[in-house]
């Protein structure tokens, strides 16, 4: 899949965004340092890939802490709130983990964490809400994505998400950002903040498609996106329109780490000028 920046910034922070995951796990892709990347992977490949850095990026503790605050689970785990005050996260190799690339292999790692947690009669309700708890990262990303959140459904969490990638459902008109591949109608569990006026049109004629793998480069935005500080909230999207310019940025401002757009600011007017000057 051939993935170009066509100037829509929501678009091209997502190709930028998956770029920075193939990096972050060190996949193969072509590019020409500007304007594409050329990727040899499925979407569920990389949909696996993207939630994995989702997850990677989130501190165990997170994870733990949602299961604990289950309404179901609450009652049965309220003794045990203290084991994750004592337990050492940082004896745990994260990195080592994700690098499995493997999304029930990490849902079964961290299920086994705390021993006390897996001498529940129910292991696997655990492994269960946990690996609905990782899909629920999407949401954050794109309204909806895996809505229905009843108990039923929450086992098969992975499986309803990554079927919205199905190809059964792209068979209409092509994508409008790659056009490459079949479409379906954008909607806001398909594209990043897609206002529910987007698909607005005369006649049912639906002016904006997607296809599975912009679907999944939309997922990624996240990564794109500078998080002041420690705040997983708190995000600013920064655009240049090609890829060389969006990473020397993020770099300089990694290295820089404002945390307030008051300091932000003279940081990019000082990129700004160091450009002019080159
Ligand atoms: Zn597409």
């Amino acid at each position: 899949m051939k993935y170009t920046l066509m100037g829509n910034f929501q678009y091209d922070l997502g190709v930028f965004g998956l770029k920075k995951v193939l990096d972050f796990f060190e996949e193969k892709y072509e590019t020409d340092e500007k304007y594409y990347i050329i990727v040899d992977k499925t979407p569920e490949e990389l949909f696996e890939l993207v939630l994995l850095k989702l997850i990677y990026d989130k501190p165990i503790q997170y994870f733990l802490r949602k299961i604990f605050d289950d309404k179901e689970l609450k009652n049965q785990l309220k003794d045990k709130s203290n084991i994750l005050k004592d337990f050492d996260f940082n004896s745990i190799d994260k990195k080592k983990l994700v690098y499995e690339k493997n999304v029930n292999k990490i849902c079964e790692l961290y299920s086994n964490i705390i021993p006390d947690l897996i001498e529940l009669e129910d292991k696997e309700r655990i492994f269960i809400e946990l690996k609905a708890k990782f899909i629920s990262l999407l949401n954050n990303i794109l309204l909806n994505f895996q809505a229905d959140n009843s108990k039923v459904n929450r086992k098969k969490s992975y499986e309803l998400a990554v079927s919205k990638l199905d190809k059964n459902f792209y068979k209409s008109k092509s994508c409008s950002y790659c056009k490459e591949n079949p479409g379906k109608e954008v909607t806001r569990d398909s594209f990043f903040f897609a206002p529910s006026q987007l698909n607005a049109s005369w006649f049912n004629e639906i002016p904006f498609m997607i296809c599975p793998y912009c679907l999944v480069s939309n997922l990624a935005i996240t990564q794109a996106l500078y998080f002041f500080g420690n705040s997983s909230q708190n995000a600013l999207a920064i655009y240049r329109s090609n890829l060389k310019d969006l990473e020397e940025l993020y770099q300089y401002l990694e290295t820089s780490k404002p945390n307030s757009i008051g300091k932000l600011t003279p940081i990019i007017i000082n990129y700004e000028k160091a450009l002019l000057c080159r």
